[in-house]
């Protein structure tokens, strides 16, 4: 295998600050890297990995699947692809999906889908209210409407339409909402923005605001669904059914695929207005009603709300315990600890050198995204190595 870092800094773009890591294979909860050693894995492919690794359900699915029939195009029926649709829409309140493969791409097609709705419906209207902090993507559209200037700004004019206003902050969205309005844009928690859980009454006074003004709803759930937060979506948690809604990360439990789902008033695209080559592929599909399956009948749902507790006491405890620790947050297996200081990325390589894999997604946000089928002591085991290591750094 040779020298894989070296390997990739000829002939990689520097695209990514990576670990010192090569990773060859995973088993559950867990990775190896190219020296045998084992770590519990607390990123799974930044919520991607909803079953662990090497799944023996998933894996025969795709393998079964991959030598059926992997792709076809569009241009064809296939069945795994309207199976996932009719899962998705029958554990849903919206009404109808259009796949594609990520979760950029998922976005840029409710933003196509929520100007031309507001185009046709609301004269003209094309502007879409996002939020500083929020993430949906780095595609030229989804970096449009992505509130992180750095993300922007090197790449010129950006697509207009899009206005800023503060996450949590339902008065900042009254006072920018105009007659060029036609949707407002979300995500129930900012996972990439730091793991940020707004007010209990947040979303539910913006669908008000929403509905008052004959404006879509559009939330971002690439990260929170698909039972990340115990519930299957984010949303149900906050009493209220968006408009529009993009799913991507976990769906396909590491197999690309992204969706975009809408209720039927305003899926209003026609042949032609947008497609996706790969999108819903059989493979990807019949991956994805899998791990749906799995979420809704297989209990990975109820593991997910019971280790989301768990996970909470025991990052409770790390704030009881250690001065450095200022708070926690987050809801079901996504959430985040919060430092005094900037230590993050420092608990995350001490981390690793003890064997756990976690994030530093702020300099003073550390976030954990297990598998969602993660058991209670690989819970308990990784709490005690982020124990370990803030006894080491309280030491210097
Ligand atoms: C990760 C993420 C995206 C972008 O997904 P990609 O698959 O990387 O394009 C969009 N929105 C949210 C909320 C995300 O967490």
């Amino acid at each position: 295998m040779g020298n894989i870092p070296a390997r990739e800094a000829v002939v990689h773009m520097t695209t990514y600050r990576r670990q010192p890591l090569t990773l060859v294979r995973g088993q559950g909860t867990r990775v190896f890297d190219d020296e045998g050693r084992s770590y519990l894995d607390f990123i799974a492919g930044i919520a991607v990995d909803a079953l662990g690794h090497a799944h023996p359900g998933l894996t025969e699915v795709i393998a079964k699947q991959a030598g059926t029939l992997i792709q076809v195009s569009n241009l064809f029926y296939t069945e795994p692809q309207i199976e996932l649709a009719e899962l998705l829409v029958g554990n849903s309140a919206l009404d109808r999906v259009f796949f594609c493969n990520s979760g950029a791409e998922a976005n840029e097609a409710a933003i196509k889908m929520a100007r031309k709705w507001g185009i046709l419906n609301r004269n003209g209207a094309y502007e879409i209210i996002a939020t500083h902090n929020g993430f949906h993507g780095r595609t030229l559209g989804s970096v449009a409407a992505t509130g992180t200037p750095r993300y922007r700004d090197p790449f010129g004019p950006m697509i207009p339409g899009f206005i800023f206003v503060d996450y949590d902050d339902v008065d900042a969205i009254k006072a920018a909402t105009t007659e060029h309005t036609a949707a407002i844009l979300l995500e129930p928690i900012q996972g990439e923005g730091g793991v940020n859980v707004p007010a209990p009454d947040y979303l539910k006074r913006v669908r008000e605001w929403c509905d008052q003004q004959g404006i879509l709803l559009i939330l971002d759930e690439v990260q929170t669904g698909t039972g990340r937060t115990g519930t299957m979506w984010a949303y149900e948690q906050a009493g209220i059914e968006p408009d529009i809604m993009t799913l991507a990360k976990g769906l396909g439990g590491g197999v690309p695929i992204g969706a975009m789902l809408a209720k039927e008033a305003c899926a209003i695209f026609e042949p032609g207005d947008h497609g996706s080559t790969f999108g819903g592929n059989a493979l990807s599909s019949a991956a994805g009603a899998y791990v749906v399956r799995q979420l809704v009948e297989g209990g990975v749902l109820q593991n997910v709300q019971a280790r989301g507790e768990q996970l909470e006491k025991r990052l409770a405890g790390l704030e009881d315990r250690s001065p450095l620790v200022a708070g926690q947050r987050g809801v079901g297996l996504l959430r985040g600890l919060v430092f005094a200081s900037d230590i993050a990325p420092d608990v995350a390589t001490k981390a690793m050198a003890h064997g756990l894999l976690v994030n530093p997604v702020r300099p003073n946000v550390v976030r954990f995204l297990p598998p969602l089928n993660v058991s209670a002591e690989e819970i308990d085991e990784a709490i005690d190595i982020i124990d370990a290591v803030l006894t080491e750094i309280a030491a210097g």
